[in-house]
């Protein structure tokens, strides 16, 4: 009921201010996710997560619930080295809209978590930011996000642009006809393609995540794509992809450092404890990536209990 009288809730750090300055600002989006997807859960391991690397100072942004006006949601981007987007949902307004796309590409950082591909997806600048999504037909939403969006509960198509993934050493763009999909959460294999990369450096080749979804055939405009990680389903369950499926890749936007980490699912009868947002792994791309989106660099070194490429590691 707070919601009535607050246009949106802007949650701050807790702590020593003074130091808070020198920290990277951080503001974490969420408020809005589609009918399978427990928001509150997923963004409070996000903050969680980021609170606990210690380099961060974040502000969580909770936008109006899911069918209220979003007139009112006018975040102030330009104060932040890095938005993280945990938001699947309503359209902003238009100048909301024209602000968050003069921020990334003026050289904010962006970092996208699991359905937050999802979202927006008529939104030209953002399908070009992000890169590839996945659903966003307007029956996955409870209330209905747009009575009178045809595409109901379809996933993206080729009318998005093509799919890509992992083959041979390379990316590949494949414009053959088909919608998004995924199988049913598991533990599924993750391995490095760029070691090179700040984020992935150091990192394990492979390794396991934690009872998540494998999205596959994501689509979009596709453009400035390059692959960190990639992930390969269980093939005997349904739904699963016969290639190997990016899921950690950074988008060429403007000045922007975008990143786009697939991973998290949160079921909407899960809480912050599920084990795909508290296996180790997630939490070490999260923190990292976050910290790159905002700086370019990464500084923060491997914990001991990373997952191997037998064992998840599920704190
Ligand atoms: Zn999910």
């Amino acid at each position: 009921m707070m919601t009535t009288l607050l246009f949106f809730a802007v949650i701050t750090s807790l702590g020593a201010s003074n130091l808070a300055d020198e920290k990277i600002k951080v503001m974490l989006v969420t408020g809005q996710s589609n009918k399978y997807h427990n928001w509150e859960g997923a963004s409070a391991a996000i903050r969680q997560h980021l609170d606990a690397a210690g380099i961060f100072s974040v502000d969580t942004v909770v936008a109006p619930p899911l069918g209220e006006n979003m007139e009112s949601f006018a975040p102030k981007w330009s104060d932040y080295q890095v938005v993280v987007l945990d938001y699947d949902g309503a359209e902003w307004s238009q100048s909301t809209k024209a602000s968050f796309v003069d921020y990334v590409k003026g050289g904010g950082g962006l970092v996208t978590v699991h359905a937050a591909n999802n979202s927006f997806a008529y939104w030209p600048e953002f399908l070009d930011m992000t890169g590839i999504g996945g659903w966003g037909g307007a029956g996955l939403y409870d209330p209905i996000l747009n009575p009178d969006d045809p595409s109901r509960e379809r996933s993206r198509d080729e009318s998005w642009g093509p799919r890509v993934y992992w083959e041979d050493g390379g990316i590949v763009h494949d414009d053959s006809p088909g919608g998004a999909y995924h199988p049913p959460r598991h533990d599924f294999l993750v391995t490095i393609r760029d070691h090179n990369h700040p984020i992935t450096r150091g990192l394990p080749e492979t390794w396991l995540q934690a009872n998540d979804e494998v999205y596959s055939g994501l689509r979009g405009p596709a453009k400035g794509i390059n692959i960190l990680a990639t992930g390969f389903a269980d093939p005997t369950l349904r739904n699963a992809s016969p290639h190997h499926e990016p899921l950690l890749f950074t988008i060429d936007y403007g000045q922007g450092r975008v990143l786009q980490n697939t991973l998290g699912h949160v079921g909407a009868d899960q809480d912050a404890n599920a084990p795909a947002v508290q296996n180790v792994g997630f939490i070490v791309i999260l923190q990292r990536g976050v910290e790159w989106a905002a700086t370019g660099k990464v500084t923060q070194s491997l914990p001991d209990d990373f997952p191997t490429a037998y064992h998840t590691s599920v704190r």
